[in-house]
């Protein structure tokens, strides 16, 4: 005889099958500079309790001021995205949180001394590594936590770029980018987590997590001009000019679109446990990415 709750468990769709929240080990330290301040700070990442979420601590401010790693504390989606609260803020979280949120983390209490993740090699690889190498650790979650799953299409657009979540089984990210430079030129990549956790993690490590953010040459010397991307070089970006890549060779060859699904999972994860959804963007940004987790917020 099927109990009614494993009936239940078996008419919803795979994604909503989590019974665990999952923390950290041990912690991570890394240490780097900002891609826009230009100025070095240190990430401290240590585990935290059952329903505590992701959330920053600017450890370098009085009164310690906390920084939840939601949706609602997005304050600025120019170039990267910034959490704020009151007068704490933090820059260029998406790399990071896509790493937390991608493998798993649910909960963790992340400490920076300054006002802006280290971008490192400018991927997620190394937030990746250290986790596993860290070990995570399963914490028991509420069997009545609401799960979430998006029932009928939502989706912002601006021009011909678009975000959008559609009802699915199981989640996936989907990205498509189009460049007249024709080293990028038009990209489509599309990237499901299984829905076993550790396949989950193996594939976003080696499919997801290594591709780097890239830059046009000529945009880059113009946002330098402007005292714009101060930290940004050829060891932390994949600078794109007509001729070509200054600095090859790519880890992918479709790299830049692959980056793109980063930032789209870390812009996403801001809504805590993924909804079950297909994600799909084109052309898309930081602020349409944010733009599309508020109407699924508004919606849920
Ligand atoms: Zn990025």
């Amino acid at each position: 005889m099927i109990s009614p709750s494993l009936r239940l468990r078996r008419s919803l769709p795979l994604c909503l099958l989590k019974m665990l929240q999952h923390t950290l080990a041990r912690e991570i330290t890394h240490t780097g500079v900002g891609l826009h301040s230009g100025l070095s700070t240190q990430v401290r990442i240590l585990s935290a309790p059952p329903g505590s979420d992701r959330y920053f601590v600017r450890v370098d401010l009085p009164g310690n001021p906390i920084i939840p790693a939601q949706v609602t504390s997005v304050n600025h989606t120019v170039l990267s995205t910034q959490l704020g609260h009151e007068e704490a803020n933090v820059r260029t979280v998406e790399h990071l949180l896509a790493a937390l949120a991608a493998m798993g983390i649910d909960n963790a209490r992340i400490e920076i001394d300054g006002s802006e993740v280290p971008l490192l090699d400018g991927s997620a690889q190394d937030w990746a590594q250290s986790i596993v190498q860290a070990g995570i650790v399963n914490q028991s979650v509420s069997p009545n936590t609401p799960i979430k799953a998006i029932r009928e299409p939502i989706w912002v657009r601006e021009g011909d770029s678009f975000v959008c979540a559609l009802p699915a089984s199981e989640n996936r990210f989907t990205y498509g980018i189009d460049f007249e430079l024709p080293a990028i030129g038009n990209q489509w990549y599309s990237w499901s987590p299984s829905t076993d956790i550790e396949l989950a993690r193996t594939s976003f490590k080696t499919e997801i997590a290594p591709a780097r953010t890239f830059g046009l040459l000529h945009q880059i010397e113009h946002l330098q001009q402007a005292g714009l991307i101060k930290g940004g070089s050829v060891q932390n970006a994949l600078v794109c000019s007509s001729q070509g890549w200054l600095n090859p060779p790519l880890r992918f060859a479709n790299e830049p679109v692959r980056h793109k699904i980063l930032d789209l999972v870390g812009d996403l994860s801001l809504l805590g446990t993924f909804p079950c959804a297909h994600f799909l963007a084109y052309k898309a940004s930081h602020n349409l990415h944010i733009q599309l987790a508020l109407k699924i917020l508004e919606r849920l």
